[in-house]
């Protein structure tokens, strides 16, 4: 009988990736794997950590708890904790919680499979198996980040920028497009970097060239783009290839001077402007997604207007807004987090207010027209999609009419007939 290990991923889909990888080498050391269940499904648990921001951190130390109480019940023989967290407070973790059978950080598979006895397979080939449905997966390419934005924690967690080699990464895209998936999302902690510290250029726009042959890829999508000119040619690319979603997934963090020369961003309101110009020039249907931080020290009341008055005149189709969250050992820890957190939440909750207006708006503009549909799942009444200006999870849904020639994973005419803030509603064509 084939021993179970459950692998629980908290946090981004570069540690959902790491987890994935990890299972596939368990699975070819026959385990069998689960992915995400409850506490005692398996007799060994992996929890793959998050160690981003507090709240994150806390969801992590209370996942581990579970298991560790498992474990005391005696339903779970073994609990192995792995990923950001782990990797970044080993020492304290092993002090404060002693029936965890092991701690590992993001680059300790060989040590964590010779923990389970198994064998670390040498060239897999591309070989993945994947926890996301079948239809779509991401794609990492790379691991790490050479830039120090004031209040991140990640290049002391993940370390330097390192690049997957272009090969590498096709095989793994062709091999999971062999076993059905059509849609890629292309993920890193830093997209725009691509290539610089492998080939000393550059070359997002050679990895995407590469990958759109794969002839069964249909969508192809970039996430974490960082803002800089050199992402030009890549849109030239997005704008001639209809594999490559008109989806631009790109953090600005705020747009005051001022604040983006303390989060050491390396830019300003001018050349995040001219970004955004150039966006709209050269891809004008395109999904415009960011991020914004709130609350960051010493953002006055004019900075924030200035956040408010970009947001209202860009109207970006998709955005996240963070509150501000002192991280320990980065730059910005130094400075005097003097914004009151009840301040800090009514400025995130004023923008978004104003986005959710801005989603509708752009979302009523939609109905009577038909769009290319992946099917992602079916609920009680209707099946749930996502037109190409939308990634899973976190993006815009579309909600459509039963139909009996409707398959999950696959692409369809819809025709929008209504509108909500976050939601379209259609029928098949
Ligand atoms: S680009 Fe900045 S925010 Fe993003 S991972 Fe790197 S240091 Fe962190």
């Amino acid at each position: 009988m084939k021993k179970k290990i459950n692998i629980t991923t908290l946090g981004c889909s570069k540690n959902l990736v790491d987890s994935e990888i990890l299972a596939t080498h368990l699975k070819k050391f026959n385990y069998e794997i689960l992915f995400d269940a409850p506490v005692n499904s398996a007799k060994i648990a992996i929890i793959n950590t998050c160690g981003f921001i507090n709240d994150a951190k806390k969801e992590s130390i209370d996942t581990i708890m579970d298991f560790v109480a498992a474990k005391q019940n005696n339903e779970i023989e073994k609990v192995i904790v792995i990923g950001c967290l782990s990797g970044r407070y080993k020492k304290e973790l092993k002090k404060e919680i002693k029936e965890v059978d092991g701690f590992f950080g993001t680059n300790d598979l060989q040590l964590i499979l010779k923990t389970l006895n198994a064998k670390y397979y040498e060239n897999l080939l591309g070989e993945r198996i994947i926890s996301t449905p079948s239809h779509y997966a991401y794609l990492k390419i790379s691991e790490g980040c050479n830039r120090a934005c004031s209040f991140c924690a990640i290049p002391m967690i993940r370390g330097k920028h390192i690049s997957e080699p272009i090969e590498k990464i096709v095989q793994q895209a062709e091999y999971l497009t062999q076993y059905g998936v059509k849609e890629l999302m292309m993920i890193s902690q830093d997209t725009s970097f691509y290539g610089k510290d492998l080939y000393n250029k550059y070359s997002l726009r050679e990895l995407t060239e590469e990958l759109i042959k794969i002839e069964k890829l249909e969508w192809l999508r970039l996430h974490y783009l960082y803002p800089s000119e050199i992402l030009e040619p890549v849109l030239d690319l997005m704008a001639q290839s209809p594999k490559i979603c008109n989806y631009i997934d790109i953090p600005f963090q705020h747009i005051s001077d001022k604040i983006l020369k303390s989060m050491k961003r390396g830019h300003s309101e001018k050349s995040i402007r001219n970004l955004v110009e150039m966006f709209r020039k050269k891809v004008p249907d395109a999904a415009i997604r960011t991020t914004l931080i709130v609350g960051y020290p010493g953002e006055t009341e004019k900075d924030f207007q200035k956040l408010v008055n970009f947001v209202q005149e860009t109207k970006f189709e998709r955005l996240g807004v963070f509150t501000y969250s002192e991280e320990e050992g980065t730059s910005a820890a130094l400075l005097k987090d003097n914004v009151p957190k009840k301040e800090k939440q009514k400025r995130m909750e004023e923008i978004m207010l104003i986005q959710s207006n801005i989603s509708l708006e752009k979302n009523l503009q939609k109905t009577g027209k038909t769009f290319k549909v992946i099917v992602d799942r079916q609920e009680q009444d209707f099946f749930v999609g996502r037109t190409q200006y939308d990634s899973p999870e976190v993006d815009n849904e579309v909600l459509i009419k039963k139909d009996k020639n409707i398959k999950i994973g696959n692409f369809y005419n819809v025709k929008i007939t209504n509108a909500e803030e976050y939601d379209l509603y259609g029928h098949l064509v």
